[in-house]
């Protein structure tokens, strides 16, 4: 489920956006040029209405990326971390 890329020009700016959940594996993420909704399905893969998700569907967008990070999705954390130069 976890098979598209973290790029981390979209990581960088997912940091600068605000998620809400507004019902189980729903959210909105804001702070964009227009706010976006985020879904996960139950088998776990995570979609988002953007125009970046549906023309580069390898990369998870910088929303997708938003929600990963308030959830506090591991590897999500690990790109963070990378992106910080504190790699271990
Ligand atoms: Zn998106």
């Amino acid at each position: 489920m976890n098979a598209q890329r973290i790029d981390s020009n979209r990581l960088r700016r997912a940091l600068f956006l605000d998620v809400a959940p507004h019902a189980e594996g729903r959210w909105t993420v804001t702070g964009g040029a227009e706010p976006h909704l985020v879904t996960r399905a139950r088998t776990g893969s995570v979609r988002c209405d953007c125009l970046d998700a549906l023309y580069r569907p390898q990369v998870r967008c910088k929303h997708n990326l938003a929600v990963a990070l308030s959830r506090g999705e591991r590897h999500v954390l690990t790109g963070l971390r990378e992106l910080l130069g504190e790699a271990q």
